[in-house]
């Protein structure tokens, strides 16, 4: 017996978090005020890739006198690290940074992932698939499930079909992309093999729950947004506005992370912080990064721009950086790059390291 098509968690009623901010689309359709969010994976400490778009969200939140929320999206419990969540609450707090409403842990909000999923299989969209990561490797899944499972084999995930879908979506920021996603990503995984929601669905499922109107995050998700507007349109979810920032970059030409060592943000006064992510985003600080970081946000607030972050794009990344930057699924996209100021991006892997993950 398949699970009721609707239900009230997915057909307008919106979670505590996103209530008791007052967000929501307004009785006579008229656009909904500004609902940004901040959605760290902790996976370690907040670095400053991390803080300089936890910095955009927020200004962009703020700006629009919207609601600025986190979300920690803690779902991969083997990618999670005891304490990292909480230590980016505070991290966060530190650069006077605070949520508006409170903090949503993805860990927590099985059942109504659970139910977009049944949702889809109502909709015959998706299909058990029993390909392992290993049989189909790095590259576009062909579909190979589709018209059912071998008797012989066991399915272990669950994926969408994208059959002739072909979509494009626009950034405020890099413009347009295309995507064709029958022939460049192939049907995706929406429930993987242990059993765990797809990071994609979760994300489209919280974004459409708290009423977020715009999202800011890193180019890094670019490529894969496509993806997850399609998902919206299954589900019948409102597509928000995209804004996608610059990725800070390590001295290895990847993106800062745990794998390549990139400091804790708390390594430094916060000043200094925000004074070199407001750089980062284009704007050259007149408040001293000596300055209580309320100055200093203050300043933000009434002096970055757009404009000013899309300065920052003129030096267009080198194919290279974008080929490493780019989801393999998605083949290769000029993702914005620029390279993280020096103490931030400390730790080069050594030669012939692999990064892990
Ligand atoms: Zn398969």
């Amino acid at each position: 017996m398949p699970a009721p098509v609707t239900s009230p968690a997915l057909s307008g009623a919106r979670d505590a978090g996103a209530r008791d901010a007052g967000a929501g689309r307004l009785p006579d359709g008229s656009t909904a005020p500004y609902v940004g969010r901040f959605a760290p994976a902790p996976s370690g400490p907040l670095h400053f890739g991390s803080a300089v778009t936890a910095l955009a969200s927020w200004l962009r939140a703020r700006q629009s006198g919207g609601t600025w929320l986190v979300r920690i999206e803690d779902l991969d419990t083997v990618r999670s690290v005891p304490g990292a969540a909480d230590g980016i609450l505070a991290s966060l707090r530190r650069l006077g940074l605070e949520p508006d409403g409170e903090v949503v842990w993805q860990s927590r909000r099985a059942a109504v992932y659970r139910e977009a999923l049944h949702r889809m299989e109502a909709l015959a969209r998706t299909y058990p698939c029993a390909c392992s990561r290993r049989e189909v490797g790095g590259e576009r899944y062909p579909g190979t499930c589709r018209r059912g499972v071998a008797a012989s084999r066991k399915a272990v995930s669950r994926r969408l079909d994208v059959s002739g879908r072909r979509l494009t979506v626009t950034d405020t920021l890099l413009g347009s992309l295309t995507q064709d996603l029958e022939a460049e990503v192939g049907d995706f995984v929406v429930q993987r093999g242990d059993g765990l929601i797809a990071y994609h669905l979760a994300v489209v499922v919280d974004d459409a729950l708290q009423g977020v109107t715009e999202i800011v995050r890193g180019a890094d998700i670019w490529p894969a947004t496509p993806r997850q507007v399609e998902l919206q349109r299954t589900l019948d979810l409102p597509t928000p506005a995209y804004l996608h920032v610059p990725v800070a970059v390590g001295r290895d030409g990847r993106k800062l992370s745990k794998q390549n060592a990139a400091p804790a943000i708390d390594a430094f006064p916060p000043g200094q912080v925000l004074h070199d992510a407001l750089t980062f985003l284009g704007l050259t600080p007149e408040t001293p990064p000596t300055a209580t970081v309320t100055d200093l946000l203050a300043e933000a607030r009434a002096r970055w721009t757009l404009a000013a972050l899309r300065q920052t794009l003129s030096g267009a990344p080198t194919e290279q950086q974008a080929r490493s930057q780019a989801d393999p699924a998605a083949g290769d996209h000029h993702l914005p790059t620029r390279a993280a100021p020096g103490p931030y991006a400390d730790h080069p892997i050594p030669a012939g390291g692999r990064p892990g993950g």
